[in-house]
């Protein structure tokens, strides 16, 4: 009998070793206990503060009508949905979620998945494979670099909105497969809105498949928050629009609408939605309600618009570096991730809860507050808020 080998490392020493790494370089993220709905304010540790770091822009996670349809989901069709939708799990709820989007989006179809980082993923994964090519834009969404890389195309970066150099890269690529142009609409973490008019121009020149992910700008821009497409005007040229439920709509799941033809296509190739289960009766039942609150309180979203002018303003006043958006999305740019940490971690002894972003979410040296504001702000919680980032930004050194 041959004896266990002894005082070999343990093969998980590693994990340990990178956690402490990260904490050396001021990137060890953990997770912070939250107490209550997500609106103006939450309860943190015990204590109410004011929140600026959600992405529930128009409040509807907690609007009435929404939180009273996932109450009468339940009742109706109980709590989970019990497989995938392809077996048995496809609830008749989703038929209505989809048309409704549809709609939202002016196009043909609309398909759900169980989150935005599903219908990426399984979207191109289904659209591209290994002779193609996808076409990225640089801050573009880690979902949408995750799909990419299951596709296994060949992935073609290009710098930021910088479409003079996509153009480049489109004329000197050799043509072999399909080629899909993919961007943000609204860029999730800088808050500004992609060269859509652009993009547009350059998949029809160079005959590639455009997908934009709409998850920042459904519900928030465009006529009764149609998004970014309808924004710029763009209507009926971006065949495949993908968005999510989770962000402005409150609830979960991502979708993407286009052709009948592509939703068909993808219910047989999207391999999340094929192997993975359906979403709960009350989170489609409560999507269905937030769209009714998005077309009969259009005045949320001048709401939203409102309230994100205002903190822009007044953040850009007392001197902070903001990036220039037209989105509920305020960057403030401090660069070094443990300051960063420290400026979020003052605000919130302040009573103000926004979150630090650092890299691998951002490029290295251009740590941030990502500040994000609601419709749901009252003006003064919102001066309230500026008062604090006065005094910590003067405390911290990073305005006068
Ligand atoms: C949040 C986000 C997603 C993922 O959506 P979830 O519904 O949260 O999974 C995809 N793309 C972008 C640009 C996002 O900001």
């Amino acid at each position: 009998m041959s004896s266990p080998p002894t005082a070999v490392a343990d093969p998980l020493d590693f994990l340990q070793e990178e956690l402490t790494s990260l904490v050396r370089r001021g990137l060890y993220r953990s997770l912070r206990e939250q107490a209550g709905e997500p609106a103006g304010s939450v309860a943190i540790g015990g204590r109410k503060v004011i929140l600026l770091c959600s992405n529930n822009y128009l409040g509807l996670a907690t609007h009435p009508w929404v939180k009273e349809a996932a109450k009468q989901a339940i009742d109706t069709y109980g709590a989970g949905s019990g497989a995938s939708r392809l077996v048995s799990g496809n609830s008749e709820l989703y038929q209505e979620l989809e048309e409704r989007l549809a709609r939202l989006k002016g196009t043909e179809a609309a398909i759900v998945f169980a989150s935005g980082y599903a219908a990426n993923v399984g979207t191109i994964s289904a659209l591209v494979g290994r002779r193609d090519a996808v076409y990225c834009d640089r801050l573009n969404h880690a979902s949408i670099y995750d799909a990419c890389l299951l596709s296994r195309a060949d992935i073609k970066r290009y710098p930021h909105g910088d479409t003079a150099s996509l153009e480049r890269l489109l004329r000197n690529s050799p043509i072999r497969g399909k080629r899909l142009i993919v961007s943000d609409g609204v860029f999730s973490m800088d808050g500004d809105i992609a060269p859509l008019m652009e993009l547009v121009r350059l998949a029809e020149e160079y005959s590639a498949i455009l997908m934009v992910d709409d998850a920042h700008g459904t519900g928030v821009l465009g006529d009764n928050g149609a998004g970014t497409v309808a924004h710029c005007g763009l209507e009926g040229r971006v065949p495949v629009q993908m968005g999510t439920l989770s962000k402005a709509l409150g609830g979960l799941g991502g979708f993407v609408a286009g052709s009948q033809t592509l939703v068909n296509y993808l219910v047989n190739k999207a391999r999340p939605l094929i192997y993975s289960t359906a979403l709960p009766p009350p989170v489609l039942a409560s999507c269905v309600a937030a769209l009714n609150v998005l077309e009969q309180e259009p005045q949320l979203q001048n709401k939203l618009a409102e309230n994100a002018v205002f903190l822009r303003q007044g953040l850009f006043g007392l001197g902070f570096c903001v990036l220039n958006s037209q989105t509920p999305i305020i960057p403030v740019v401090i660069g070094d991730p443990h300051l960063t940490m420290q400026a979020s971690e003052a605000l919130l002894e302040e009573g103000v809860f926004v979150q630090g972003i650092r890299p691998p979410t951002v490029p290295e040296g251009k740590a941030r507050l990502r500040v994000t504001v609601m419709a749901t702000h009252k003006r003064e919680e919102l001066s309230r808020a500026l008062e604090a980032f006065g005094r910590v930004g003067r405390r911290l050194g990073l305005i006068r």
